[in-house]
């Protein structure tokens, strides 16, 4: 069901009297989501530029749902989206959750607001009704399209009188609710903390639809009654709504209310230059959190896409961003969405972490795997942070770490062509037969199993990197794998001992 607001309702709502923008206050800024998706990774860096400038202002960071297109939307992508932004590690002051005294935060649950803030424009003379149906609404659209005139809407029932529009309703006439743009107001200058000034002169300004036949307010309506009644003091959002902003400065003046600071953040764009979309792969979060990336890692690539602290760092901590966040640092260019560079701020982000940090990240992947539960890592605390260093200087996603480590929790088939290529090899039958013996009786840490495993080329006379990868195959499966003294470290002798066994029928043959 859209949000009703019935015209002639008394509203209930108390927090329609026009705010003071909390005078030498804190700031109030807002995310405004509309549920009709998860969150992308446009909406994630709006979010960030929010919740870092009211971390760094003292003020505070609200988070309100806008679902009013009652059609698209839905409590899983609530859901999703609030989870996304937990797991990028924002927080909200104010909020579903959170609660707050400028509650609720769904623009759903808000109508009695919207109700009265129409009856205070109807009252001033800010809203006027309009009974044109949609075709003659159409017709009119066409007329002034081939007349090269103006698209919006002709304003033609400004003209019915006062008496005449209460008649109409009376008899149920469906109408809607317009705003009268003041025409004989000067321009309506749109004063960006980004790209500095716009002017819009007013005739230019549609007199656009505030409330729909069936009560429901307007997209560019709701949101500032609602900016307004949560004492918004900085609306900084994406620049597709550069256009709405004229309107909705129009209606803040209708009601009385101060206009807030707005900065609009330009487009993320593909490496084509088109905006960001689906063909340029993945821009949901919940898709980046799932393929292996790090919240910190992805929350500091997006923070870094339009926004720079000196131009030069690259790493910025959470900590570093909302203390040293600011409006003027954010650029007015399109930021251009590089996903290799993400890939390796990932990976940069893996290979700063502790160990034992990075094995309770990888606990997840590997839970998935079927390798490892809680318990286990509980129980071994140190096998797996040195299975975390063993990774991380070569993993660049936690997804990929399962593969490349499976082998240290299930033996592993020796595949074509690696059995062909390396075990086929002559010397590696010689050399497994030695590393074995060498195995069986050195220490068993990663130096001592080097040292060990060194004297063998020589002493069966074949060359090291033969007599190495003989090893790696049968130890891991594969050719290419973590660095091997490590990996026969965390493997341990006995099952060591045991896959070069089985591998040994496997050399030699052609
Ligand atoms: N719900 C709107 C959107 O998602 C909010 C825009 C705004 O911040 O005003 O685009």
């Amino acid at each position: 069901m859209p949000t009703q607001i019935s015209p002639d309702t008394q509203a209930t709502s108390t927090k329609t009297t026009p705010a003071q923008a909390v005078p030498g206050g804190a700031p109030r800024v807002r995310f405004a989501p509309s549920p009709t998706g998860t969150l992308h990774l446009g909406g994630a860096r709006t979010a960030i530029y929010n919740w870092a400038f009211a971390r760094k202002e003292g003020g505070a960071f609200i988070l309100r749902i806008d679902d009013t297109d009652s059609e698209r939307s839905t409590a899983e992508n609530t859901a999703q989206i609030l989870h996304s932004l937990k797991w990028l590690g924002l927080d909200w002051d104010e909020g579903p959750e959170a609660g707050g005294a400028s509650g609720p935060y769904f623009q759903t649950q808000r109508s009695a607001g919207y109700a009265t803030a129409l009856e205070l424009m109807k009252a001033t003379g800010a809203a006027y009704p309009c009974f044109c149906s949609a075709s003659e609404l159409a017709s009119k659209r066409e007329a002034a399209r081939d007349g090269g005139g103006m698209v919006g809407y002709d304003r033609a029932c400004r003209g019915i009188g006062p008496d005449a529009a209460t008649e109409r309703i009376a008899a149920g006439e469906p109408h809607v609710w317009r705003l009268k743009v003041p025409l004989d107001r000067k321009p309506v200058v749109v004063d960006d903390a980004v790209r500095g000034k716009t002017v819009f002169a007013t005739e230019a300004i549609d007199d656009f639809v505030l409330v729909r036949n069936d009560g429901s307010p307007t997209y560019n309506f709701a949101t500032v009654v609602d900016d307004a009644d949560m004492r918004i003091t900085h609306v900084i959002r994406g620049d597709d709504h550069l256009t709405n902003t004229p309107k909705q400065i129009l209606v803040f003046e209708a009601l009385g209310y101060p206009v807030p600071q707005f900065a609009h953040l330009s487009m993320i764009w593909g490496p084509d230059g088109k905006k960001l979309s689906k063909r340029h792969g993945a821009t949901s979060v919940e898709a980046y959190a799932d393929a292996g990336y790090l919240p910190e890692a992805l929350r500091n690539y997006l923070a870094l896409l339009g926004w720079s602290l000196d131009g030069e760092t690259t790493i910025i901590s959470a900590d570093m961003l909302t203390s040293n966040f600011s409006l003027s640092r954010i650029s007015k260019n399109p930021a251009i969405f590089d996903a290799e560079k993400l890939e390796w701020m990932n990976g940069a982000y893996i290979r700063g972490m502790a160990p034992e940090a990075l094995a309770e990240r990888m606990l997840p992947w590997l839970e998935e795997a079927g390798f490892a539960d809680g318990a286990d890592l509980e129980a071994r605390p140190e096998w797996y942070a040195h299975l975390a260093e063993l990774i991380a200087e070569r993993t660049k996603r936690l997804d990929e770490v399962a593969g490349k480590v499976a082998f240290l929790f299930e033996d592993p088939a020796i595949e074509e062509p690696d059995r062909s290529k390396v075990l086929a090899k002559p010397g590696s039958l010689e050399s497994l037969k030695a590393a074995r013996q060498a195995l069986a009786a050195c220490e068993w840490d990663a130096t001592a199993i080097e040292e060990a495993l060194r004297r063998i080329p020589e002493a069966v006379d074949i060359k090291p990197k033969v007599a190495f990868q003989a090893v790696r195959v049968a130890i891991t499966g594969s050719a290419v794998s973590p660095p091997l003294f490590e990996s026969l470290e965390l493997l341990g002798r006995e099952r060591a001992l045991g896959r070069i066994c089985a591998a040994e029928p496997l050399a030699e043959v052609p």
